[in-house]
């Protein structure tokens, strides 16, 4: 009766969840309400969350400064269209994200999603260039910019959707994904295809597009600054507009507010999205400098080509200016310093297993790259029996848990119900 209870049949029978197949769908668990790092299921069930909900969640569920934030928000107005009209929430929005992104940044669209920013990102990269032949990305293997058509061109073209869509999808030109580790020493060679790449391609490119340092839904890689500091300069050289997808890294999840600070170069185009409204609804922005702004507005068209409906939402703009003031004002630096420290010494010693590929810690993020892949169903199975909540993705098994809101404990209780789990499927 309890599975009846958590396993919802109409649910089974008519919902889509992601990836999923409506013939063996796969199990799907029935929450009642969350509460700080917290999942509550149907049946009474507490989880320790440990995936923030797929990166956004940062200050746990039901924080009360956001949850008023809200509230105030939406007695004044949840919505008005962004044509023409304009709010304090989308300029005090505005402010704060300019103050806090690349300092050369300079103009922002707000967009409704991060699949969505992608597709703007992109749309800017080549009205920017404003030429016919250069119309191309580059980018690199082990990638992830969303599910949208030309988000999915320049993902990963194997873990990707490219076998489901590949003659559909534009072709994209793929560097290897950086073997230089984060933490290792650089190897210049690393650089060595993308550099061929776009010296080969550069009339036919208008930008690189890439996730800086920490490579998430793609394969959870850490990869080193100096790549990155290589990608800027040729670029620049080869006058192709560089983009950083910080969807993902982006509030402090890596141990810098965003990952570029590690390699301290900045991108021509920048874009959020997930943990900017701290996971409390659909919400994204893409940042630029002046100059792109200025070839967009100079281009022939003389505008930039995009404008959603809900462009700009109040309701999601209040919400994205408290959960960033709420993080600004938290020691999140030093927090995120000790999760680190905590899922290292509880993640590391799974590196000896003969299952285990390696582990890989970096800020708020702890990943068990196992040598084969992950049985979800199974896994879940023994993640509900444990209290905790966690969803491997192909070989990768990781926590990312809210870093807000979970306590050392939490902390340490994900990393031994992750490896208590792994070890009873795939053996130590
Ligand atoms: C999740 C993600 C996206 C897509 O965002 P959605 O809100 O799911 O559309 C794009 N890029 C990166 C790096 C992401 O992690």
């Amino acid at each position: 009766m309890i599975a009846d209870l958590i396993h919802d049949g109409f649910d089974r029978d008519h919902l889509w969840h992601p990836y999923t197949s409506t013939h063996s769908p796969l199990p799907t668990y029935k929450v009642d309400h969350a509460d700080g790092a917290y999942i509550y299921l149907a049946d009474g069930t507490r989880l320790i969350d440990g995936m923030s909900s797929w990166w956004c969640v940062i200050h746990g569920y039901n924080n009360k400064i956001i949850n008023d934030a809200i509230k105030g928000q939406l007695d004044s107005m949840s919505h008005v269209m962004f044509g023409g009209l304009t709010h304090q929430p989308a300029i005090e929005l505005g402010k704060l994200l300019l103050s806090i992104l690349p300092p050369s940044m300079n103009h922002i669209f707000y967009a409704d999603s991060g699949s969505v920013a992608t597709e703007v990102a992109m749309k800017m990269a080549v009205q920017a260039h404003d030429n016919p032949d250069k119309t191309n990305f580059a980018t690199i293997k082990n990638g992830y910019h969303g599910d949208t058509w030309n988000a999915m061109s320049v993902c990963d073209p194997v873990t990707g959707m490219h076998g489901a869509f590949g003659p559909a999808l534009p072709i994209r030109f793929f560097a290897p994904a950086p073997e230089c580790r984060f933490g290792d020493e650089w190897d210049p060679d690393d650089f060595v295809p993308m550099k061929k790449i776009l010296e080969e391609n550069a009339g036919s490119l208008a930008a690189v597009i890439l996730e800086p340092i920490v490579q998430g839904a793609g394969g959870m890689r850490f990869y080193h600054p100096q790549y990155l500091r290589e990608l800027r300069k040729e670029c620049d050289r080869l006058g192709l507009i560089l983009i950083f997808d910080e969807i993902a890294t982006g509030f402090g999840r890596t141990g810098k507010l965003f990952a570029w600070e590690y390699a301290g170069v900045e991108p021509d185009i920048m874009l959020i999205g997930k943990a900017l409204t701290g996971g409390y609804m659909t919400f994204s922005a893409i940042a630029t400098t002046k100059e792109i702004a200025d070839r967009i507005s100079s281009s022939q068209s003389g505008v930039m080509m995009h404008g959603p409906t809900f462009m700009g939402n109040p309701l999601a703009c209040a919400t994205a200016l408290a959960s960033t003031r709420l993080l600004l004002a938290s020691d999140w630096q030093k927090r995120i310093k000790e999760i680190e420290a905590i899922m290292e010494a509880e993640l590391r010693e799974a590196e000896k297993w003969g299952s285990v590929e390696n582990v890989r810690v970096l800020g708020g993020i702890g990943v068990v790259q196992m040598k084969q892949d992950v049985d979800l169903a199974e896994f879940q199975k023994l993640c509900v029996k444990e209290g905790v909540w966690i969803r491997p993705f192909g070989k990768n098994a990781y926590i990312m848990p809210p870093y807000l809101a979970v306590n050392d404990d939490d902390v340490r209780s994900l990393c031994r119900a992750l490896l208590k789990i792994l070890g009873e499927m795939y053996g130590r």
